[in-house]
């Protein structure tokens, strides 16, 4: 069985990715896997456990990077979030496509590891936009929205570092361009 493809999508928070990821994520034509990230941060109203992050402690994070357990990781607003490598690896050789939805710096040392990763990176219609969808959620502290909104404009410049743009005026169109161009890299894999 040839294995999956490993999928990264970034975008700043608040951009719509877990939205947009709700439309093609069940089509089983895409053959997806969600990798489950493990992160330090508090859980949001409605995330479960196991499901929407692992949530865990500082301590077990640092003993997670220590291990080596960890694709990629970064610090983010002050938490720590990263990808468990063995997931990851167990899912693509059953012929998973693994999606992670991690940001820039995480996307870069995926992209040092794995040259072949498909990568793309979804912008909002406009930064005005963004600002409102990230006071939107109220689950943060203006400090917390403030520092979001900074690292979003520096996200933005990261941009050409993927394979793909997509915007998100439209969740769903922009999840049938997403996966629009994940047929067309399994096709391209399946035929070489
Ligand atoms: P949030 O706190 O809004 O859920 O996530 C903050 C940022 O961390 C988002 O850009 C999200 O995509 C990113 N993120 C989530 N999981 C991971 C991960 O495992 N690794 C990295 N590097 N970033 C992640």
């Amino acid at each position: 069985m040839k294995k999956g493809l490993l999928i990264i999508i970034s975008g700043p928070s608040g951009v719509g990715k877990g939205t947009v990821r709700k439309y093609f994520m069940n089509d089983d034509s895409l053959r997806l896997a969600y990798s489950i990230s493990m992160t330090t941060r508090q859980p949001r109203e409605g995330e479960r456990d196991k499901v929407d992050y692992i949530f865990t402690t500082r301590e077990k994070f640092e003993e997670a990077i220590a291990k080596g357990e960890l694709l990629e990781w970064a610090e983010f607003v002050g938490n720590y979030y990263g990808t468990p490598l063995s997931q990851v690896e167990k899912l693509r050789n059953e012929g998973k496509n693994v999606l992670l939805e991690i940001e820039v710096q995480g996307a870069d040392q995926v992209r040092a590891k794995c040259p072949d990763a498909l990568s793309i990176f979804i912008i909002p219609p406009s930064m005005e936009k963004l600002e409102k969808r990230i006071r939107g959620r109220r689950s943060e502290p203006e400090e917390i929205v403030q520092q979001r909104l900074a690292k979003a404009e520096n996200e933005m410049k990261m941009v050409c570092n993927y394979k793909y743009i997509v915007c998100n005026e439209d969740p769903q169109l922009a999840a049938e361009l997403i996966s629009s161009i994940i047929k067309r890299h399994m096709y391209v894999e399946e035929n070489v």
